[in-house]
Order: structure tokens, then sequence, then C-alpha cells
């Protein structure tokens, strides 16, 4: 395969972290023209295009070589890492971009009185997150049923397939309207910068440190 001589960075379609990542990589210099289908931006002015796709896609598009960077949430590129497997190409995260910000929790039904991890021991606990909800109970040392779910998790313990969850909480807004509280937090997550763990030492390698720097700036400018 002829190598790329522009640099592919893939970002969310349609979500939660679209807008604040776009107005970050104008705010870096790159701007993008809209095509029509929306899944690829050709960039304007710096050899820079946009892949747009499911934001489970990216960390993915990144190992494969199909993109060079992707933004992200934590939570995203750490199950991945978690999950991928050995052939996988190993992904680092490059930069964190300070929105998107949520946490990965444990929420309990109002009425699960929870102290410590070793309770949860025999439970089922309900998440999207298997990799990282195994890795962090494997840390507790304790044995506990993951049920994987890709949506809706926070129902799961009314309909009895599980005990608790473990779900991404920003406000904690869906919890109470589940009737379920925070109980103990697994990762502090936000939008990341994720790439290879060792960058191209190409030209797309050149535009990478410059991103870096440009990045670098606007994020100091603003914190
Ligand atoms: P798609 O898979 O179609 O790209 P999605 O439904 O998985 O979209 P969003 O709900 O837009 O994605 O969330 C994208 C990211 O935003 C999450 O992975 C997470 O990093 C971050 N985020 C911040 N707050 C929340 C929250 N309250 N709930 C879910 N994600 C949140
Ligand atoms: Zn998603």
């Amino acid at each position: 395969m002829k190598p790329r001589d522009r640099l592919r960075i893939a970002m969310q379609k349609s979500g939660r972290l679209t807008e604040p990542a776009l107005e970050l990589l104008n705010r870096c210099g790159l701007t993008f023209r809209q095509s029509r289908d929306k899944l690829f931006c050709f960039g304007e002015g710096e050899p820079v295009d946009l892949l747009l796709v499911r934001d489970d896609d990216i960390p993915g598009l990144i190992a494969q070589g199909v993109c060079d960077l992707g933004i992200v949430g934590r939570n995203v590129l750490s199950e991945f890492q978690l999950t991928a497997g050995t052939e996988a190409a190993p992904l680092a995260e490059w930069r964190k971009l300070g929105f998107g910000r949520c946490r990965l929790s444990l929420a309990v039904p109002q009425d699960l009185n929870y102290e410590l991890p070793g309770q949860l021991e025999g439970m089922r606990i309900a998440t999207s997150y298997p990799g990282l909800l195994g890795d962090w109970l494997a840390r507790q040392g304790v044995k506990a049923g993951v049920v994987t779910l890709a949506g809706s998790v926070e129902i799961a313990p009314r309909l009895g397939t599980a005990d608790l969850i473990c779900d991404l909480v920003q406000s904690g807004g869906t919890l109470v309207a589940n009737q379920l509280r925070e109980a103990d937090v697994l990762l502090e997550s936000e939008a990341v910068l994720a790439g290879p763990a060792v960058l191209p030492t190409d030209e797309r390698g050149d535009m990478i440190d410059l991103l870096l720097k440009r990045l670098d700036g606007v994020i100091q400018v603003r914190e």
C-alpha cells in the first residue's frame, strides 16, 4: 500500500465530542471542507484530513493505520487497550483535551448499602465496559459476574438482569431517574488525543509534532 502523504484524524461523527473536537482543531489552525457524505472532510490549509466515525471505532482505525490520530474519550481508548489483544498495534494517549469529562462509575440501587468492593463478590454487574470493569475487579481481588450490554445499562437492575451497573456518569441525572446511586469511581475520563504508541518518523510524524505543539499552545491558553 502506498503510504499516505496527508495526515488523517478520526473523530466522532455526531455526539458529545463532535462540536468541541472541531472547535479545538479550528483553534489549532485546521479548517475543513464539508464533504457531502460527511465521512471524509478534506483539510483546506494544512495536509490534514478528517474521518467522521462512531467513537467506538476510533481506536481500531488508529491501530489498523487507517487513521494517524483520533479524538476520543479515555473510556473508549482504555477499553480498547484492555480488550484488543496482543496482535493489535499499541496505542497511547498523547494529550488530554479538557472536554467530554465524565466518570466510569459503579452505581447501585438505593437499597444496596455499598461500602467496599469486597461486597460485590458473586454479584452481577451490567456494563458496556467489560474490559475496564474486569480489570478493576481483578485489581480489587473480587469475583463478580460481568453482564455486557451495548446500551440502556441503567435499566438492568430494574429488569433483574443485574444487581448493579458500571456506566458513564456526568451529572448523575440519569442515575437518579433510574433510582440508582453512584457508589465508586473506576476511571476519570475526558476526551484525549489518541495515536500509535510509536509515532511515525516521516513527514506525517513532522505534521503530528507540529499539531502537538499547536495543541499545547491552545490548551494552555484555555486552562
Ligand atoms: P456514537 O457511538 O454514535 O459515536 P455514543 O452514544 O457512544 O455515540 P456519546 O454519548 O456522544 O457517544 O458520548 C461520547 C463520549 O462522551 C463518551 O465516550 C464519553 O467519553 C463522553 N461523555 C461525557 N459525558 C458523558 C455522559 N454523561 N454519558 C456518556 N458519555 C459521556
Ligand atoms: Zn459510541
